[in-house]
Formats: C-alpha cells, sequence, structure tokens
C-alpha cells in the first residue's frame, strides 16, 4: 500500500457566489484509508493552512458517503468525480480540489445544480399514473428492458456528465447528456411511453439533442457507468422515426 508522511491539499474557495475564488493550501498527517471526505473533514475539525494562518473550515456537500447519492461531485486533480470515493491511496500527496465549473458556485465546492433538475422538468422525466393504481398491476416489462433501464435509472443527478460535456456551458442552452438518457428511461417504460413524443419533440428544439457534438466525454465521466453515449444514439433514432411519422401525418 502507498504511503507518504504528509498529504498536500490545494482547494479552491470562494467566500459567497458573487466573490472572487482563490486558493489554499492544507496539509495534513496521512493516515491508512482516507479519501478526499475524510481530509475535508481533518480540515473542518482544524481550519489552518499549511503554515499555520487560521482561515474558514472549507464547505463541501454530502450525504450517502458510498456513490449513490451525486451531492460530493467535485474536481479533484483536474478530473470531476465523487469525493467519497477518492481514495488518497490512489490519488497521491498532492491534490488538488476545485468546485465544478458548468454550475454556479454557492460557496467553496458547493455548487448550484438546480439546472438539471429544470432539464428533467423539461423532458418530463416521470411516469404519469393517473388512474392506474386502481386499474390493477401494470403492464409487464421484459427482463432484458428491466434490467437495460436499471442501469438507466442509476442516475444520481451528480453532474458529472455535465461538467465533463464540451457543449455544457453558459453560452449555450444544451439540455445535457443525463436529461437525454432520462428520455430514454421513462419512454422505454410501458406507462412512461405516453408522454414519449412530448420528450422527443422537446430534444427537437433549442438545446435539444443537435447541441450534442459528439465529444463522448459524458460517458467516461460518469460514476455510475451508465451508457450516456448509447442513450443518445438510441435517442436520436427514436426522434428521427417520430419525425418520419410526423411527416406522413
Ligand atoms: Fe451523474 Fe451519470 Fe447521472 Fe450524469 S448520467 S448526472 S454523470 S450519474
Amino acid at each position: 500500500m502507498v504511503k507518504f508522511d504528509t498529504i498536500v491539499l490545494k482547494i479552491k474557495r470562494q467566500e459567497r457566489a458573487e466573490s472572487k475564488p482563490y486558493w489554499e493550501e492544507f496539509h495534513l498527517t496521512y493516515r491508512s484509508y482516507m479519501n478526499v471526505i475524510s481530509c475535508l473533514q481533518e480540515i473542518q475539525k482544524h481550519p489552518k493552512t499549511f503554515d499555520g494562518r487560521k482561515t474558514t473550515p472549507v464547505t463541501w456537500e454530502q450525504s450517502c458517503l458510498e456513490e449513490v447519492c451525486g451531492s460530493c461531485s467535485m474536481v479533484i486533480n483536474g478530473r470531476v468525480r465523487q469525493a467519497c470515493s477518492a481514495l488518497i491511496d490512489q490519488l497521491g500527496d498532492y491534490i488538488t480540489i476545485e468546485p465544478m465549473t458548468k454550475f454556479p458556485v454557492i460557496r467553496d465546492l458547493v455548487v448550484n445544480r438546480r439546472v438539471i433538475f429544470e432539464n428533467f422538468k423539461r423532458v418530463k422525466a416521470w411516469v404519469e399514473v393517473g388512474d392506474q393504481n386502481v386499474k390493477g398491476p401494470g403492464p409487464k416489462i421484459a427482463p432484458e428492458i428491466a434490467d437495460m433501464r436499471y442501469h438507466l435509472s442509476e442516475c444520481m443527478t451528480c453532474g458529472c456528465c455535465m461538467e465533463a460535456c464540451p457543449q455544457f456551458n453558459d453560452r449555450s442552452d444544451f439540455i445535457g447528456p443525463a436529461s437525454i438518457n432520462q428520455v430514454r428511461l421513462f419512454n422505454t417504460h410501458p406507462l412512461g411511453a405516453n408522454l414519449k413524443e412530448d420528450r422527443l419533440l422537446t430534444l427537437m428544439g433549442k438545446g435539444g439533442i443537435e447541441d450534442c457534438g459528439n465529444a463522448q466525454n459524458c460517458v467516461k465521466a460518469c460514476p455510475k457507468g451508465i451508457p450516456l453515449v448509447t442513450s443518445i444514439i438510441e435517442t436520436n433514432r427514436e426522434i428521427t422515426v417520430n419525425l418520419l411519422n410526423l411527416l406522413k401525418k
């Protein structure tokens, strides 16, 4: 196992949404099995920079600590990922930590990911149940479709795919890979398919699937290994079929 005496952490900090970012350096004593969250907790207990200057504790978001909630996304050594699964033994003894750049910073490493949820609303990422609950059991789903959908449903709205996507930025309206994946998820549900055309029409509009630049960074960045490029390809095919059907009408 790799061992270091001291871990150097350089953290990009920002007091408020409108204030200027700045860097602070912290030196911590290495312990076995540390991850980025335990380093941040250590700094929280003793908020002093490497030269002994007192500072404010670093602010970050966390919840499940097992790569399920998606709340501790940050850029670690230049790569967007979850802080809970970022192990010091694998990162080395010099670590840079920054907030994600595609979402507005609230404070330090906490960003506002609201746009993801707004985009999920745009594509109606839900199943409208209506009176189905009084009609008895829902339709059966073939095991292979259920398996595929289960994997798509693992999205934890962490924002990593959008952080890695060059097309998702404040100069573009691109809805992002996660929302396109939600379209595939709900369009392949027997009841969710009731809204299939609405979702496809949304993706045919401004900021829709046409804005994807095929960089394919999203699929590499997704901590859950969701096949985002396949979701984009499959949804694009559905859009073409839908367009041809519309032209026939
Ligand atoms: Fe995160 Fe993957 Fe969902 Fe994108 S698709 S928000 S990377 S879990």
